[in-house]
């Protein structure tokens, strides 16, 4: 079974579960729920400010390994 990478918050699972979206340019986006398709789409969240993401957790890596 495929496992596909969401691209806003960086989770993989299988692809079936998620919803694809495909670009003029031919490009694909996967995104592993509506949740992450919405607040990419829709709310034009930056993913590294949104505390479920992958970038999000590199981001405050760093930040919480001083602590
Ligand atoms: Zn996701």
């Amino acid at each position: 079974m495929a496992l596909a990478k969401c691209i806003f918050c960086g989770k993989e699972q299988e692809d079936f579960r998620g919803t694809y979206l495909f670009k003029n340019d031919g490009s694909t986006n996967y995104y592993c729920s509506s949740k992450c398709h919405k607040s990419h789409l829709k709310l034009h969240r930056d993913k590294k400010r949104v505390a479920w993401t992958e970038a999000y957790k590199n981001v405050h890596k760093k930040a919480l390994a001083k602590k």
